[in-house]
């Protein structure tokens, strides 16, 4: 029979810790833990995953970033040599070269070779940042044999779509996809963790109900408020990527919580006046549809608010 091979897919969350610790358990001795960077998360996330984790798990965390040198240089031959003809204006086109190069950063410059952000209409981060550097990794895992395993932290009860979620599929010769919390609850994961006296993401602790990028082109409007109330560096960041991803896209604008128009007669320039990530904000601090600001939205939080009661 050929060796059993899990690969966890850690994101530094609640899931993927229940996850690792079953199969952790289950597999101590051939068991892998990988961690894909979107180049957008929280540095407690990190410090997380890369000092209190791997110490735990008393294993590495195996990390990787997607990467977007090709295409940008193809991006930017493109706009050097097609957009003329298209008509796009002399200015605009300069104005796009000077910022279309790659940064290093995952997120800034899947953005910016795509000229605008993703949003939930087009959600291309999750395939870009995560799904596309750990399938590449799965693929090599796979291609050294053995039966590899790829553990994945999914529960039905988090979406519409996952809510067909199955506990083990078979994809292809050798390989596996395993999501053994399927049928478990956000506290019923968050419980078990603790009992087996694993720490959470702190960030769990400060009102965040989940942990990935921060902030996320999801975020609610009470996890956007978190974010400008714990880590409002993260929204300095989001603006500037707006400036930068802006200039690289024809529009001249993009606002990281993407919106359409309201109506045809918007401008881009008036869509972002009202779509920034700093108008976003203001309108979080907001009750009753964004008309009126709300007292209690723009205290300041308590020290400690945790959506799964994590709080001591
Ligand atoms: S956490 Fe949000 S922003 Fe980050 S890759 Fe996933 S969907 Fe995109």
């Amino acid at each position: 029979m050929s060796i059993v091979r899990p690969i966890v897919s850690i994101s530094g969350g609640k899931d993927s810790l229940a996850c690792a610790i079953l199969a952790l358990e289950q597999f101590p001795d051939t068991v892998r833990f990988v961690m894909a960077d979107t180049g957008n998360e929280h540095p407690l996330t990190l410090a997380y995953v890369n000092d209190y984790l791997t110490q735990r798990l008393n294993h590495p965390i195996e990390i990787v970033r997607a990467e977007f040198t090709r295409e940008i240089a193809q991006k930017r031959l493109y706009v050097e040599t097609k957009w003329s003809g298209k008509g796009v204006p002399d200015d605009i086109i300069a104005r796009t070269l000077s910022v279309l190069q790659p940064t290093g950063n995952p997120f800034l410059d899947l953005c910016l070779w795509k000229g605008r952000f993703p949003s939930r209409m087009a959600q291309f981060c999750t395939q870009h940042l995560k799904r596309y550097p750990l399938d590449r990794y799965l693929m090599e895992r796979v291609s050294e044999g053995g039966t590899v395993e790829s553990w994945r932290g999914v529960r039905k009860a988090e979406s519409e779509r996952r809510k067909n979620a199955l506990e083990r599929e078979h994809m292809a010769e050798g390989y596996w996809i395993v999501q053994p919390i399927v049928e478990w609850s956000a506290q019923e994961v968050v419980d078990f963790a603790r009992k087996r006296g694993y720490r959470h993401n702190p960030l769990y602790m400060m009102g965040m109900g989940r942990v990935g990028c921060m902030p996320c082109i999801n975020s609610s409007k009470d996890e956007i408020l978190a974010v400008s109330w714990r880590a409002p560096e993260h929204i300095d960041k989001i603006e500037e990527w707006e400036s930068l991803v802006g200039m690289a896209s024809k529009r001249g604008f993009a606002s990281f919580l993407t919106e359409r128009a309201e109506d045809d007669d918007e401008t881009p320039a008036e869509t972002f006046d009202r779509a920034n990530i700093r108008e976003k904000i203001r309108w979080a601090q907001t009750s009753r549809g964004g008309k009126q600001f709300d007292m209690i939205r723009t205290a300041p939080p308590p020290a400690c608010a945790s959506v799964y009661g994590l709080c001591e």
